[in-house]
């Protein structure tokens, strides 16, 4: 369930009419629900009351501040991949001691800036990492609390681009390795060991690899242990996916999720951290826009809207798949149309869904892309010199503007001329 839903034959997010929010800031733009945000992390949080806990949400999948604001008020923390998500937790007010900082490539620069501003923990990737940490944090006086990310080489059943927990992927230390590299970190000054960190991928529709990764993840905190290290955290990262259609089998609940992490690692009496970004902002946000035409090609009809792949590129990027629905509730017995549903963009890619079936609609016409919150307004760019378009905030009969799109006049002021082009004579032909 969200709170996007059809009320007296318009759509609203919670108490607003979708129209009125478009009258006011414009179309294309993507809107939020307070509600759905905090349903979501409440979700998780309960799921795991059975033991310590901690749901950092994992903010790369959508990262305004007054998001990021709302779930840190119900106790969440963040789990970040870069110092500007860290810097952004922090002017939302989150606490260092909630932040955890995660990827592949944290840069020396990154490592001194998280130490001296507080974080909870480092999950590190890689032995160059670590070695790195530790001349960090020594430099600063400092020990650095890490985990390490093992690859548990699980396969994920995902799309492709979103799998991170196989041997061939990027992302961990091969959990064959573990035992070595944990030695490794246990003599560096610089570096506490406190947990074992695993992450296999994204958009995840069972239990199963979940669970066979954190199988493998209780088997090495007993290992660990016996080596001498102290496992007292372990983060069992993000990946529980959504419902894209409102007709496919769903997957599993957060609450069947935390009764399997009970199963898996409940009797290690470790504190458990998981990241979920997804599930949490996925369904609470909508992307919103208007048609331009509906165009007559040879075979097929073109529903061409004022959104394109820069403001939403899931589709172009993982095949995405998002249910697009008109704002004015269609009449019972309406007959459905076919469109191919294409943004401006001059790119074929630029393409939200092909042959789609929906209610008919006219130039003029608003609709709206569901489950577009995660992974949204966080890829946007401008390509085509197409500003950001806004994020606005509601919560119940309010709503704000929470991230203003830019006028042209700013998105151009941006570039600079170097000198030698903004002379106004520069036509004079190289000396000789
Ligand atoms: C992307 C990512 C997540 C969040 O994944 P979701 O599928 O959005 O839940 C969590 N942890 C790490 C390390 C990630 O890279």
């Amino acid at each position: 369930m969200d709170h996007f839903l059809y009320r007296d034959g318009a759509l609203y997010a919670e108490d607003v009419p979708i129209a009125d929010i478009a009258a006011a800031v414009g179309t294309p733009f993507y809107v939020y629900s307070t509600a759905t945000l905090k349903r979501h992390f409440t979700l998780f949080d309960e799921a795991l009351a059975w033991g310590d806990h901690l749901v950092c949400f994992a903010m790369k999948s959508l990262s305004n501040q007054a998001v990021l604001k709302i779930l840190a008020d119900q106790g969440a923390g963040m789990d970040v991949v870069s110092i500007g998500e860290y810097l952004r937790a922090k002017a939302a007010g989150v606490p260092g001691d909630r932040i955890v900082f995660s990827g592949v490539g944290k840069t020396a620069d990154e490592m001194r800036q998280a130490l001296q501003g507080g974080i909870r923990q480092f999950n590190v990737e890689s032995e160059p990492e670590m070695i790195m940490l530790d001349q960090v944090a020594q430099s600063l006086g400092k020990v650095a609390p890490i985990t390490v990310r093992v690859n548990p080489d699980v396969d994920a059943k995902t799309h492709a681009k979103i799998a991170t927990g196989k041997s061939e992927n990027k992302f961990g230390i091969p959990i064959s390795r573990a035992r070595e590299v944990y030695a490794m970190a246990a003599k560096l000054p610089g570096l506490k060991v406190i947990g074992i960190d695993v992450h296999i991928g994204s958009q995840l529709t069972e239990l199963a690899p979940f669970e066979a990764a954190y199988a493998k993840v209780a088997e090495l905190t007993e290992q660990l242990r016996a080596d001498g290290h102290e496992i007292t955290r372990l983060d069992l990262g993000g990946g529980l996916g959504i419902p894209y259609t409102r007709s496919n089998d769903a997957p599993p609940l957060p609450t069947d999720y935390g009764k399997m992490v009970q199963r898996a690692v409940g009797h290690l009496g470790c504190e458990i951290e998981i990241e979920p970004g997804r599930l949490i902002a996925g369904n609470a946000g909508l992307l919103v826009s208007k048609v331009i035409y509906v165009k007559s090609g040879e075979d097929r009809e073109f529903l061409i809207i004022d959104g394109a792949m820069n403001d939403l590129i899931r589709p172009a990027m993982y095949e995405a798949w998002h249910d697009i629905v008109p704002v004015v509730e269609p009449a019972p017995g309406d007959v459905p149309a076919k469109y191919d549903i294409v943004g401006p963009i001059c790119e074929s890619g630029d393409t939200f869904a092909k042959a789609r079936e929906m209610p008919a609609v006219a130039a003029d016409d608003l609709i709206a892309f569901r489950s577009a919150g995660a992974y949204g307004a966080v890829m946007a760019s401008e390509y085509n010199s197409r500003p950001l378009i806004p994020e606005v905030l509601v919560n119940g009969d309010q709503f704000a503007v929470i991230r203003a799109r830019p006028t042209y006049e700013e998105m151009i002021a941006r570039d600079t001329l170097p000198a030698w082009l903004s002379t106004p004579d520069n036509s004079e032909s190289p000396a000789d």
